[in-house]
């Protein structure tokens, strides 16, 4: 017997609707300049009607290259709202990753940061999918090309009508299951893969965010999702921002740690998320700032060391909450902190909780199984095994490739990531399956090793790579930027690891770089050391 509730589809349209009926009065501020949900959702309307003129067909895509700013965040609502797919690019790939994704995706127009055009429109000639290039007059104008595919933003806005009437109205149940963004993995192993999200996927992921106890955004939080907006749609920060009716910080382009710092304290900023490289180029600075408003710092995308979160939690009173996640998974997965059992816990004890990456969210079901045989190991805390993952919000597929090894036989997405789950269901990350380092026949956990690393104080930035080693298959090998006039040496950094690892995890080598190399989410780059020893 089925229930007798009412069959209503989940949607972003309701997100769009919401924010106009119950918080029109509430901000959003990209670079100084300060608009109000009600003329964002002005903006949106026009934008519907634009894309219909412009002839971009239902569950068509439409790509964005842009960083954190309004007028993407008027493309988050307007082009999944109008049945669209919003397919957010990562603006720092390689001109041949970008194409192949602009194409393999079938971008049918791309909306571009006037800033970022320089980095786009070489390739347009090799993209011909691509009927529009419409240019958002964001970042800095180095000169328009006069190309009759080139259309601006605020020209085309303009000229439209507004959409009149419920966003949410023009959806059915069935329709619910639409695609309505699409992110591409970063493809640091084979071509980039697509990862097609639903409106009920984010609505549904956009709850468990907003989840008291977890992020817990709400109507008094002033949110600065500095992610970028292509990076898995900057964790759905925007989306719950708007869906609690939190007033919004968009960063634009700049990653200065002084802009971002300013912006905090300007705006009063009570929510951030960043991955940790940020989070580390920031640290230094917090002094400088009134940060009194900040009650909630998300880290995730890769480890957060529990030393860089407790540098935070020593300046500003709030450690880095940890966060678990993959583009695949929408992408939060997992978060971390510590449970009413934890109160009574020594400092230590609540230091080593929170360098977890935390519990599962309500929905996501996580497993950990034996690498080679796929049976499900115990949750003791010391198991080690691939993570994999179920949940209304973790992909089921990629879009246009069979990546069936990717899945398990019943359905759980395998991640790639050895972890270990306690019998409360804390997970702990061991390393990629990829970056794990093998030593004479026992593993060695980058992660945790580049976390002793980044404990001693002049340590920046660290990590840890395997170098092939004829006796033992593979060492490990220190990549480390220091504090600037630091002198510390490559003895240094032994003494102080030598009580914190056992023997043979110590570093073959440390190399000292000014800063590492960083992907285009902006997590180091493993893939680039590893070259660089090739
Ligand atoms: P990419 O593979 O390009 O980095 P994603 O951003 O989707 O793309 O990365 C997902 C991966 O990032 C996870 O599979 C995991 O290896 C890593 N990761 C994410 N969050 C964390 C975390 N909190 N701690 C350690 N690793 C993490």
């Amino acid at each position: 017997m089925d229930g007798l509730m009412q069959p209503r589809p989940l949607t972003i349209a309701h997100i769009l609707d919401r924010a106009e009926r119950l918080f029109a009065h509430k901000e959003v501020v990209t670079a100084g300049e300060r608009r109000t949900y009600a003329e964002v959702m002005g903006t949106v309307r026009r934008l519907a009607t634009a894309l219909a003129s412009l002839g971009v067909p239902a569950g068509a895509r439409v790509g964005t290259f842009a960083s954190n700013t309004r007028r993407h965040l008027e493309l988050y609502l307007g082009v999944p709202a109008t049945k669209r797919v919003l397919h957010s690019i990562n603006i720092r790939l390689s001109a041949e990753h970008l194409e192949y994704i602009v194409d393999h995706a079938e971008d049918d127009v791309v909306f571009v940061d006037r800033g970022l055009l320089p980095r786009i429109w070489p390739s347009a000639d090799r993209l011909p999918k691509v009927r529009h290039w419409v240019v958002l007059p964001d970042g800095t104008d180095t000169g328009i090309p006069a190309d009759p595919r080139i259309l601006d933003y605020d020209t085309l806005i303009s000229a439209a009508e507004p959409f009149a009437g419920s966003f949410e109205a023009a959806f059915t149940l069935a329709e619910e299951n639409l695609a309505a963004g699409l992110c591409y993995t970063s493809g640091t192993t084979g071509p980039p893969k697509g990862v097609l999200y639903s409106h009920r996927s984010t609505v549904l992921h956009c709850l468990g965010t907003l989840a008291a106890g977890l992020i817990g955004l709400r109507e008094s939080d002033v949110v600065l999702p500095i992610v970028p907006m292509f990076h898995a749609n900057a964790w759905g920060l925007p989306y719950g921002a708007m869906m609690a009716g939190a007033a919004l910080v968009l960063p634009g382009a700049s990653a200065d740690p002084a802009h971002l710092l300013r912006l905090m304290a300007a705006e009063r900023v009570t929510v951030a998320g960043a991955v940790p490289t940020v989070w580390t180029s920031l640290a230094p600075e917090l002094g400088g700032h009134d940060l009194s408003a900040t009650r909630f710092l998300l880290g995730g995308g890769s480890a957060v060391p529990p030393a860089l979160s407790e540098t935070y939690r020593a300046a500003i009173g709030v450690p880095i909450t940890h966060s678990w996640g993959m583009t695949e998974v929408s992408p939060v997965g997992v978060i971390g902190g510590t449970r009413s059992q934890h109160r009574d816990a020594t400092e230590a004890e609540q230091v080593a909780v929170r360098g977890a990456q935390g519990q599962p969210l309500p929905l996501v079901n996580v497993r950990i199984v034996d690498v080679e045989t796929g049976a499900e190991l115990p949750c003791d805390g010391r198991a080690v095994g691939e993570l994999q993952v179920a949940g209304p919000w973790v992909a089921g597929g990629y879009f246009r490739v069979d990546a069936a090894g990717s899945f398990t036989g019943d359905g759980w997405l395998r991640t790639g990531d050895l972890a270990t789950l306690d019998a409360q269901g804390y997970l702990r990350l061991v390393d990629r399956i990829k970056d794990l380092i093998k030593s004479g026949g026992e593993w060695i956990s980058s992660v945790e090793l580049e976390a002793a690393i980044a404990a001693h104080p002049d340590v920046v930035e660290v990590a840890v790579i395997a170098r092939p080693d004829p006796r033992w298959m593979e060492r490990p090998v220190a990549y480390v930027a220091l504090r600037e006039g630091s002198a510390t040496t490559a003895d240094d950094l032994l003494a102080h690891l030598t009580p914190l690892v056992a023997k043979w995890w110590l570093p073959d080598e440390f190399v000292f770089l000014a800063a590492l190399p960083k992907t285009g989410t902006g997590k180091l780059s493993k893939l680039d050391l590893r070259e660089r020893i090739a």
